[in-house]
């Protein structure tokens, strides 16, 4: 199979990159060892939002919730992208900085002080005091939610039928062989070796286990935790900035968010078993350490809001961060033709859009990458491998 582009890879990162190549005619063939979404993509809360504290990564996330709608409209996903916005509580005092990013970066808000915020939404419970207590709201109405997994499978599809080939390989690509011009996927059972004149990397936390030259993300294992509840009117995803929680309304009727609590795993599989690592020690999931979980999480819910949440169930997810926090996008050093889209962190969905229109660029027009997003920052590690072996056979 001859192509223009080889993506490795089928979450949000590799979908994006394949349409932002697909838009300029290239011929794209996406390689995934599972499904689409199978990764952190299809195992997120789904809210895409530009509340951010970094000024890049807002503009970023506004950039990508304009590609989001892009799609949305071009790709009839009308029923899986919804702009319901996000609501965030904060203390006034810590709000400032996170209002000026915004400002600075042209995104359309509102703030709100906490009765302002109740007599809108009145199941949400705010304290009003004047003191150093009060809490006030930053309400950005553009986020977008979405049910992430679904949203992965039909985008995947939607791209297949308009000429992306997705090829599936079953198991984790043993051997990428990159020479001057051209690369080269073997050995995926796949009856072709797949040819491209570049390959993009765009395996999230499974990255770790490819040892690119200089990289080593950590991957954080995340939870997500689901609450069933009862028939509340104008319900909308709030991220309580107070108590450290996130929650949103999901299209299967449950209310999905967790804490901000993540454990350091030792590679993107370790975090989906259903564990805790506490110590070095793996404690498998007594009812113990799930139910003192989930009550803590719980607590803080219920802290906010003023209807009842009952039964529910978790599942834990992969992230993965590079040692500065930013994303790593942009040509891998030594090759001329293998690139990186990673480190997404907590983030993803409203960013990877905005990379992968950024990566296209550089690679189709030759415009500047940003530095501080490049892989070669991280090239000179000392304590990282010199040489370039990766995904189990080679780059
Ligand atoms: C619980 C949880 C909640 C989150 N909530 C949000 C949220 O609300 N909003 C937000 O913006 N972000 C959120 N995130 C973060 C977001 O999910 C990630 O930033 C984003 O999904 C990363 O996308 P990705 O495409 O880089 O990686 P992934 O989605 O992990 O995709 C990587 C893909 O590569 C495939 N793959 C790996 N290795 C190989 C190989 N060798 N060969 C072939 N295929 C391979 C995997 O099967 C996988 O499908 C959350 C994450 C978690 C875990």
């Amino acid at each position: 199979m001859n192509l223009d582009i080889i993506i490795v890879g089928a979450g949000i990162a590799g979908l994006s990159v394949a349409e932002a190549m697909l838009s300029r005619d290239m011929k794209v063939c996406i390689v995934e060892s599972r499904y689409a979404g199978y990764g952190a993509t299809g195992r997120s809360a789904g809210i895409a939002t530009v509340q951010m504290n970094d000024a890049l990564d807002i503009r970023l996330s506004k950039k990508g919730i304009d590609i989001l709608n892009r799609w949305r409209r071009e790709y009839n996903l009308d029923e899986i992208l919804n702009t319901t916005g996000l609501l965030s509580i904060y203390r006034q005092e810590s709000m400032m900085n996170y209002t000026r990013l915004l400002s600075e970066s042209g995104v359309a808000y509102e703030v709100m002080d906490a009765r302002e915020v109740m007599d809108r939404w009145p199941w949400l419970k705010l304290n009003t005091s004047d003191g150093a207590d009060a809490e006030w709201c930053i309400y950005t109405k553009e986020d977008i939610c979405m049910d992430p997994l679904l949203f992965a499978r039909l985008f995947a599809e939607r791209l297949k039928d308009m000429g992306v080939e997705f090829v599936n390989s079953k198991a984790d690509i043993p051997s990428i062989k990159a020479g001057a011009e051209r690369v080269t996927v073997k050995g995926i059972g796949y009856e072709h070796d797949i040819v491209g004149d570049a390959l993009i990397l765009c395996t999230g936390a499974w990255t770790k286990g490819m040892n690119i030259r200089g990289y080593t993300p950590t991957i954080l294992k995340v939870p997500l935790i689901f609450f069933m509840y009862e028939d509340v009117d104008n319900i909308i995803p709030f991220a309580d900035e107070v108590n450290q929680t996130y929650w949103i309304p999901s299209r299967t009727g449950m209310l999905v968010g967790a804490d901000y609590t993540g454990w350091s795993v030792d590679d993107a599989e370790g975090a989906l078993v259903e564990g805790f690592k506490i110590k070095g020690v793996r404690l498998y999931y007594t009812d113990d350490h799930l139910l003192t979980y989930l009550k803590h999480v719980r607590e803080l819910l219920v802290k906010r809001i003023g209807f009842n949440v009952y039964e529910s169930k978790m599942h834990f997810g992969p992230i993965s961060i590079t040692p500065d926090g930013r994303p790593i996008v942009g040509i891998i050093p030594g090759f001329r033709n293998l690139y990186i889209l990673d480190g997404l962190k907590g983030y993803g969905l409203a960013r990877a859009p905005a990379l992968a229109y950024m990566l296209t660029e550089h690679i189709l027009d030759g415009t500047d990458m940003m530095g501080e997003l490049e892989p070669s920052r991280f090239a000179n590690d000392a304590r990282l491998p010199k040489t370039v072996a990766g995904a189990g056979g080679g780059i």
